[in-house]
């Protein structure tokens, strides 16, 4: 009866969560409407907000933080005064409730840690994270077989999570800590992700592989989320993509902010993972958060 009662807790947290997802991508479509909007005044309008002032970004960067900063304004949209017949028109303002907190959500979650020494490479705290950098394991093994793997072959290569087709997650290696998950990416790289390699990283068990992937800049500023899948086996489990869908939001509310969503073989070329089978949730993880785009 007490593990039914907490699979209920788990469940009920893992509800709220999502209900919370929602009104989290319910506000970034209404901060967009309301981005479009002031775009379109002020090519009516000459005013300060120009378009022409935005600052250059780089590449494949910072989308996420765009969006956290749109949310911020939600309060003051709904139009009182100036403005108010276009409010008028608007999507009603989403109900407010308290988001789940990092630790509400690790709790749903159920994670297993299993902290290996090797895998630690150095400090990351929040100013070095922008990315979360998803691999499948080409694999069956189960999430502690696959650290267990890693830990006996010496490379001293890890990823922080490994989830399961159960949706049974462990982690190997804190937020707050390197890990070489990303390996070695095309030459070039670095400065197309806005990342640099740094005296933070170790660099233990690297090894070259050529000097047309020269960059390792990525291991330093993301969290690396392994899937056990085997490209080209077939479907992700539901269970495996929820707790993805979960992991995902813990790590948004763990930093403060939503990092961008990649996998590997955008870091570096030729890479297997993720597989193709995997290319709509990707897409979906980039665009709303979650794989199914809910
Ligand atoms: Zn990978």
């Amino acid at each position: 009866m007490l593990a039914d009662g907490r699979k209920d807790g788990g469940r009920r947290r893992r509800q709220r969560q999502r209900r919370w997802q929602r009104r989290q991508r319910q506000q970034r479509r209404w901060a967009a409407a309301l981005a479009s909007l002031v775009l379109a005044c002020c090519t009516l309008v000459p005013c300060a907000c120009s378009a022409d002032s935005e600052p250059a970004r780089e590449p494949n960067a910072g989308s996420g933080k765009l969006e956290v900063k749109n949310d911020l304004l939600l309060p003051e949209v709904p139009g009182e005064g100036e403005g108010a017949s276009d409010a008028a028109e608007a999507p009603a303002a989403p109900e407010s409730s308290p988001a789940p907190s990092a630790e509400e959500l690790r709790a749903s979650l159920g994670i297993v840690e299993d902290y290996r020494a090797g895998f630690d490479h150095g400090e990351k705290g929040p100013a070095h994270q922008k990315y979360i950098m998803l691999h499948d394991t080409e694999g069956e093994s189960g999430p502690r077989d696959v650290v267990d793997f890693w830990d006996g072959n010496g490379n001293l290569v890890a990823a922080h999570f490994v989830v399961g087709k159960d949706g049974s997650i462990v982690q190997c290696v804190p937020l707050d800590r390197i890990a070489h998950h990303a390996g070695f990416g095309d030459t070039g790289h670095n400065a197309l992700y806005g990342v640099e390699d740094e005296s933070r990283d170790d660099r233990l068990g690297t090894v070259s592989i050529g000097s047309w992937a020269s960059d390792y800049g990525m291991n330093s500023f993301s969290i690396g989320i392994e899937m056990v899948h085997v490209g080209g086996s077939g479907e992700y489990p539901e269970a495996q993509l929820e707790a993805l869908d979960a992991l995902i939001a813990y790590i948004d509310a763990y930093y403060g902010f939503e990092s961008q969503i990649i996998d590997h073989k955008a870091w570096r070329s030729g890479n297997s993972d993720t597989s193709p089978e995997f290319a709509a949730y990707l897409a979906n993880y980039q665009t709303a958060r979650t794989h199914d785009g809910v």
